[in-house]
């Protein structure tokens, strides 16, 4: 059957799951963490599940953008512009056609999301919701970051909407990466100037509770997909052990399936 035939979204996921087989052992094991350093991290995807186009204020249209982080080793990304009540059924729609174009051509996958950004936090949740009937399939919150006046209570509120990660949380409190945890929201770690001046104590927070941790870009051009090398040494800047720094990889995966199911 030619990959073309197929729904877009079970090619990506047996994309993922095959990947995901070569992980195990005959016993079906996962492999050993000891093992995993050894392959430099090799055998997990490099994703950026937050990147912005020329639909908000990223430098390039999202073809261009996917075949850039194609070409910098990336093999899934997200599409997610910043978006208010103004845009947000302009962008979304596009994003979904243009991500089903590029993920069927099998090279790189790109899911369609969005990243509500400077939402009164008393709104965060309906517009979530209506997110996710436009058809995203991640849903990112702009969280209250250290370089921009982000309205207090966006954190808590993007939190308890839901959302699939909280990006550059700030000074996030312990009580809210808590309700993070259990919640299943994830705790953004990036490599973005200027957010990341919170990695570590998000981590910090993180890891006194257990709140999930993802690793991502915010790639606003093409210079911005880093790579793994320097992705993975500023996870170690933020204080991250090798296998908290896996876990935080696999859970890159684990989003992406998730979105595709
Ligand atoms: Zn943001
Ligand atoms: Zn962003």
């Amino acid at each position: 059957m030619s990959y073309r035939r197929r729904p877009v979204s079970s090619i990506i996921k047996y994309f993922l799951d095959s990947r995901l087989r070569t992980l195990k052992g005959t016993s079906g094991n996962d492999v050993k963490w000891s093992c995993a350093k050894v392959s430099a991290y090799g055998w997990l995807y490099v994703i950026d599940l937050h990147t912005h186009t020329l639909f908000s204020d990223g430098a390039l249209i999202p073809a261009e953008s996917a075949q850039r982080a194609y070409a910098a080793g990336y093999r899934t990304i997200a599409f997610t512009d910043h978006a208010d009540y103004s845009n947000i059924d302009f962008i979304i729609p596009r994003m979904v056609k243009v991500c089903n174009k590029i993920s069927e051509k099998g090279n790189i996958f790109a899911i369609p999301g969005v990243e509500l950004t400077h939402v009164d936090p008393f709104d965060i949740a309906q517009l979530s919701a209506e997110a996710r009937k436009l058809g995203a399939k991640i849903v990112v919150m702009h969280g209250e970051t250290l370089t921009e006046p982000v309205s207090a209570g966006t954190n808590l509120a993007a939190i308890c909407a839901g959302v699939d990660i909280l990006a550059h949380p700030g000074l996030i409190t312990l009580k809210e990466a808590k309700l993070a945890a259990k919640k299943g929201v994830f705790l953004e770690i990036t490599t973005r100037r200027g957010h990341s001046y919170t990695n570590g104590h998000v981590a910090a927070m993180a890891g006194k509770c257990g709140a999930q941790l993802v690793l991502n870009n915010d790639a606003h051009a093409p210079g911005d997909f880093v790579g793994r090398p320097l992705a993975i040494n500023i996870a170690r800047g933020a204080g991250l052990s090798e296998k908290e720094i896996i876990i935080m990889l696999k859970n890159s995966q684990k989003i992406a399936k998730r979105a595709l199911a």
